[in-house]
């Protein structure tokens, strides 16, 4: 059963369409992400959601019930967002139930029920000695995890959460991901997780949606957006450093299929993969136009030529990680990047021998540009 289903869902702001015909349906129980970057419509699909704004059009279920002309009140589904704000009169305890004593919840629970249920939230995001604390003497991540806590206190349908943990520092971060995780494996409740950072994302969901300028790109588990992106635009977004996408054609010489980026740099694709590239390939100026996608960890790259298909060019910038190096070159109008398994001490404009993992290349139109500017 569906427990979040969004139907032809459209917001207009004026001529502004942030979120354009969204449909997509999350399971019981499930994690499920929404990722794109920043004016993508994420938050305005989660607010749509939970009836703080009205759609233009579409329909939205929540559980089983058309909800299109509900409060958000009676939707009954929990927010937290990525502002948090608490009360700063009130202890941590009392910031935390404040959702369980608001005066339209149908279930009163005794005092004692009250700290218990509280005392399980805190201790779950590790918060349970500070609930006699004031919010003014808690750090921003301990903060970030009493608003946490307070989203989550009640037990609704659903819990919508916009970028829960953004203003965290990435230490905090990892932990705050893992207590999220946690809290979801051991709650068993649905999550709509909206999120600009991928690594999140990829960490924590079943499912991630990608959204971009309110079209839906994508729906998928972390390991299909990652290994099949569907367009060059989810390539672009998921990964680090992201994957390279070389504009190019397809030329066909003695039966075989050729990758062509400029006179003297082509190289020969494998017979396994000329069908997704006819596919993919478009007509411009009578020539058979392609877009090349290769995450950097399957550029190789050697002092030694490895294959007929490898081809040489400078290095331009090397920059190195702990136990690897990223190498950049400058290839047409855009940087070829590479990352090695090893650190390499290469010096700039030393020439090296690159090869495609062929088996790893992605064949996608053109939609977003990647020139160096
Ligand atoms: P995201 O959360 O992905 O960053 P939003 O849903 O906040 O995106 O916004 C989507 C688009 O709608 C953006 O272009 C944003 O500027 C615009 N927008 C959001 N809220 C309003 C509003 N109240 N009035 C006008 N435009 C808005
Ligand atoms: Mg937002």
């Amino acid at each position: 059963m569906a427990k979040v289903k969004v139907e032809n869902l459209t917001k207009k702001y004026g001529s502004l369409i942030a979120v354009n015909n969204v449909s997509f349906s999350c399971k019981d129980g499930e994690f499920f992400s929404i990722l794109g970057p920043s004016g993508a419509g994420k938050t305005t699909t989660l607010e749509l959601i939970a009836g703080i704004k009205k759609p233009d059009s579409g329909d939205i279920y929540i559980g089983s019930s058309l909800v299109n002309d509900l409060s958000p009140q009676a939707r009954d589904v929990a927010m937290a967002f990525e502002k948090y704000s608490l009360y700063p009169h009130f202890s941590v305890y009392e910031n935390i139930a404040f959702p369980l004593r608001a005066p339209t919840r149908k279930e009163k629970l005794s005092p004692k029920e009250e700290r218990k249920r509280v005392e399980e939230m805190a201790n779950l995001l590790g918060i349970g000695e500070l609930l006699d604390r004031r919010p003014q003497h808690l750090s921003g991540g301990q903060r970030q995890r009493v608003s946490l806590a307070r989203a989550m206190i009640r037990r609704p349908q659903v819990y919508l959460l916009d970028e829960p943990i953004a203003h965290l520092d990435a230490k905090l971060k990892v932990s705050a991901r893992t207590t999220l995780k946690r809290l979801s494996d051991k709650l068993g409740i649905t999550i709509i997780y909206v999120t600009h950072d991928y690594k999140e994302a990829l960490a924590l969901s079943d499912r991630i949606l990608i959204l971009r300028e309110g079209i839906i790109e994508q729906v998928g588990t972390p390991e299909e957006v990652y290994l099949y992106p569907s367009s060059d635009f989810v390539g672009r977004l998921i990964g680090d450093p992201p994957i390279n996408l070389i504009d190019g054609e397809v030329i066909k010489k003695d039966g075989k299929s050729f990758f062509k980026v400029e006179e003297d740099f082509s190289i020969q694709i494998d017979q396994a993969l000329v069908s997704s590239t006819e596919k993919a390939a478009w007509e411009e100026d009578g020539r058979r136009r392609i877009r090349i996608g290769i995450r950097p960890i399957y550029v190789k790259v050697s002092k030694e030529k490895l294959s007929d298909n490898s081809f040489q060019l400078p290095v331009y910038a090397v920059e190195h990680k702990t136990d690897s190096s990223i190498v950049g070159f400058e290839l047409k109008d855009t940087f070829l990047i590479a990352r090695t398994e090893e650190r390499v001490n290469w010096r700039m404009s030393e020439k090296v021998w690159i090869d495609f993992e062929q088996k790893h290349l992605h064949f996608f139109k053109k939609t977003v540009d990647v020139s160096k500017k």
